[in-house]
């Protein structure tokens, strides 16, 4: 479809040139289909060697870049100033594009006589007679105190390096001024204006007639992607792919390409319908004809590419208004670029602000771990009862149930120890509606026993008392290790009467309800820590446990001396920091932006997880899309036009983020992922979307960083080391699948605890396999107590 459209442009061009060449020769000669379908093919190959970098020095048919990246999209507005300098005559425009109820252009304009002497005199001469002719005509308007906006028309063959830049190539037409060739007119008009002094002008743009030409057509109809002058010369420029310009950085969006066409058949490419071709184009400037050439044009180009609809506007005053809708697209653009950088500037972090994060992230955790403090600490430090990491003599059935991530599952989990330690895992996945996540605690903990019930029989186990692990993602207070207080629900629950309760007295009050099984409940496991333990199975060096899925969590082994809420000095105990509410008493609020505040007011528990919320795959989403709400509201995404789409909340997934910031990813890819979600995308709103996304994830990632480099740090320091190696055992679909995540989070702990060198091992299945391993620690712990 792409490739076909893409096809269409290139016919376009093709058929239109030499359907505006051979047209009248057909008329003579009756050109046959074929040979204008061969004609075609050869002057695509021209084109296709214009773009190529190594093929581009030689090629007949320039393909100048114009640095023209988008059409008129209907909202610009201003004051602005066009030069015409060219054509038959030198034109100086003033056009003013408002924007009451609909949009209009009102122009005013002057011819100068531009005396044969001065056209082939010297370039100093021409260009002060253009200054001068400026500075009159800005006289008669009386804005010589105004530095407005200008666009330069100037239609010669130029090489551009940015759209206020045009380096002469050659003179043609009737033009011949000493020291131009080679020459960048921009600066030249400039030095000319500023040795007069008595007016200053910005000039944005240099543009080429067929660019104006389509810019002015463009301005009507959006789908006016080609511009063609058949005048005095002849020449045609069209939106091309930039990933097909090889001679301009980016691959993102388009560029105009100005062709240069008028050389085609220069290398004598053309040489054998050459004769009559030169005789018809005589003839054709000479005698007008226009209206029997332009339905010939039309019924050819309609004839020679059947699969594309091909409309033809007549362009008014194409090269001045043309200029100035160059330089208004241009003003709109770097006025909208300004104000989106200067939005996402806020999610900028520097290195001084991460630091401060991770300072402030080092002083919630000793709050959260001290006696006197703890009680109104955010960061809770929850001590876990989890004493030591697997040694590999861990053995036995074990059952997990895994709560709080997006599947609620049971698994049965068969360990081995011995030579070839081995771990076995059977699981299924059961729903839990959201009527039972938020409807009563009985509700939920029936509902999980049903699931438990079915699984037993699936697995044929149901008389086996199994010890069971209960992964249990929520912030507890443990007073052992099957024992867990739910302090408060997060991400989507809301179940009521849980919060104040132990969760494991829930779950066994639940199977005794029943009255079919009974189980063995050794430990309530939050998910970090499952994960830490399954990744110290495979590797001892690991010590922290990370989740960055729907929501964000980390913990670690700390020294039971610094951990007052649990008595005893000696050894270490994993403490599960709940860090996601970090920043729940407002040390954040000075990064927060007000796009976070948004999606926090309308969360399930506003004003809480307020660091989980800037950084996991629940929220991130969200974030964009209120951003892009934002954006649209001010104009500077799909038109100005909020769709129902962009309204509806959660629309956005974070996984969008991961398609549309791979790099793998071409622009219209990013259109069609937009337009999947209902959103009508051109390629400069597609920019801006991946833009947008790119700064949310990446100020994840540097937060999610910077709170790790908080807890390596003081690992560090509590043992009373120059240098730590150290791994975290990570797990959560964000971190895994984000194209970029886990390459920025990890540069950002690096960079803000230099003295760590840390690991990160890949967690799978820590809920199931963690919490299967924690339980069979806990037994061989009770047994040796009972002995
Ligand atoms: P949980 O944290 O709930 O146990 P996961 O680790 O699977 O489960 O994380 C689920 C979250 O990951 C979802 O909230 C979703 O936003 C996010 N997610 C899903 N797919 C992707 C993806 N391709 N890229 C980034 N995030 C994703
Ligand atoms: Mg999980």
């Amino acid at each position: 479809m792409i490739a076909a459209q893409l096809l269409a442009y290139y016919f376009t061009e093709l058929k239109e040139d030499q359907v505006k060449k051979i047209d009248k020769y057909l008329y003579a000669m009756r050109l046959s289909d074929e040979t204008l379908i061969d004609i075609m093919a050869r002057f695509r190959r021209e084109m296709k060697n214009g773009l190529s970098r190594d093929f581009n020095p030689t090629a007949t048919v320039k393909m100048l870049p114009t640095f023209v990246r988008s059409i008129p999209d209907g909202s610009e507005k201003g004051d602005f100033i066009a030069l015409d300098l060219g054509g038959s005559y030198f034109r100086i425009l003033r056009v003013k594009v408002s924007h009451e109820k609909k949009q209009t252009v009102q122009m005013e304009s002057e011819i100068y006589n531009t005396p044969e002497d001065i056209m082939h005199g010297s370039g100093t001469r021409l260009f002060d007679h253009v200054a001068e002719c400026l500075g009159d005509f800005m006289e008669k308007q009386q804005i010589k105190d105004k530095k407005l906006p200008v666009g330069f028309t100037f239609s010669f063959p130029c090489r551009q390096s940015k759209l206020d830049e045009g380096i002469l190539i050659t003179w043609t037409k009737r033009f011949k001024a000493s020291g131009v060739e080679g020459a960048d007119v921009v600066r030249l008009l400039n030095k000319a204006i500023k040795k007069r002094g008595d007016y200053d002008a910005d000039i944005m743009a240099v543009v080429n007639d067929t660019v104006g030409t389509m810019m002015t057509c463009g301005f009507d109809d959006q789908r006016c992607e080609v511009g063609l002058i058949i005048g005095t010369g002849t020449n045609a420029c069209y939106m091309e792919e930039m990933r097909h310009i090889d001679l301009v950085e980016g691959d993102e969006g388009r560029m105009c390409i100005n062709t240069e066409w008028g050389a085609f058949g220069d290398d004598g490419s053309l040489e054998d319908i050459r004769t009559e071709f030169d005789r018809e184009i005589d003839r054709g400037s000479l005698n007008p004809g226009k209206q029997l050439y332009a339905r010939r044009l039309h019924k050819t180009t309609r004839r020679l590419v059947p699969d594309s609809e091909v409309r033809f506007l007549l362009s008014e005053s194409g090269s001045g208004k043309g200029a100035a809708m160059v330089t208004a697209v241009a003003y709109r653009l770097s006025e909208q670029h300004r104000l989106i950088d200067e939005t996402l500037a806020e999610f900028k972090l520097t290195h001084e602000q991460l630091l401060q994060v991770k300072k402030r992230m080092r002083a919630e955790m000793e709050a959260g771990l001290k006696k006197k403090t703890h009680e109104t600490a955010k960061v809770k430090m929850l001590p876990t009862f989890v004493r030591s990491t697997p040694d590999g003599t861990e053995n036995g059935d074990f059952l997990a149930l895994d709560l709080g991530g997006t599947n609620f599952r049971v698994l049965l989990v068969k360990i081995r120890s011995g030579k070839r330690r081995t771990v076995e895992m059977h699981n299924k996945i059961y729903a839990i509606p959201i009527e039972v996540m938020q409807g009563t605690g009985e509700e939920l903990f029936d509902h999980i026993v049903t699931c438990i019930s079915d699984f037993l029989d699936y697995m044929g186990i149901k008389g086996a008392r199994l010890p069971l692990g209960f992964t249990f993602s929520f912030p507890c207070k443990q007073t052992s290790l099957d024992a867990g207080i739910l302090l408060n629900w997060t991400k989507g629950f809301k179940a009521t009467d849980c919060e104040g309760e132990d969760v494991v007295y829930l779950l066994r009050e639940g199977i005794k309800r029943r009255e079919e099984f009974d189980l063995d409940v050794v430990a309530v496991v939050n998910d970090t820590v499952g994960t830490m333990m399954t990744c110290a199975y495979e590797d001892p060096n690991c010590e922290i446990g990370l989740i960055v899925g729907t929501g964000s969590n980390a913990c670690y082994m700390e020294e039971m001396r610094n951990i007052e809420m649990v008595d005893g000095e000696q050894g270490r105990m994993c403490v599960n920091t709940e860090w996601g509410a970090f920043g729940d008493n407002g040390c954040l609020d000075d990064i927060r932006t007000i796009y976070d505040k948004a999606v926090d007011d309308y969360s399930l528990n506003a004003g809480k997880q307020r660091y989980e919320k800037m950084i996991s795959g629940m929220y991130l989403g969200e974030i964009v899309r209120n951003i892009l709400i934002d954006f649209t509201k001010r104009g500077f995404l799909f038109r100005g036009q909020i769709s129902e789409t962009l309204k509806t909340r959660h629309i956005f997934e974070t996984k969008f983020l991961s398609q549309i910031e791979s790099d793998r990813l071409a622009l219209l890819q990013v259109r069609a992922i937009l337009q999947q979600l209902g959103l009508n995308s051109t390629c400069d709103d597609s920019i801006i979307v991946k833009t947008v996304c790119g700064a949310v994830s990446r100020r994840a990632a540097q937060l999610c960083g910077a709170g790790m480099a908080a807890v390596v740090d003081k690992i560090r320091e509590n043992r009373g080391l120059e240098h730590l190696e150290i791994t975290v055992g990570v797990d959560g679909t964000l971190y895994k699948l984000h194209p970029h995540f886990s390459r920025i989070m990890h540069q950002t702990v690096k960079e803000l605890a230099p003295n760590c060198d840390v690991t990160f091992l890949l967690s799978e299945d820590g809920s199931g396999k963690g919490a299967a391993l924690i339980t069979a620690v806990g037994c061989r712990l009770r047994d040796a107590e009972q002995n």
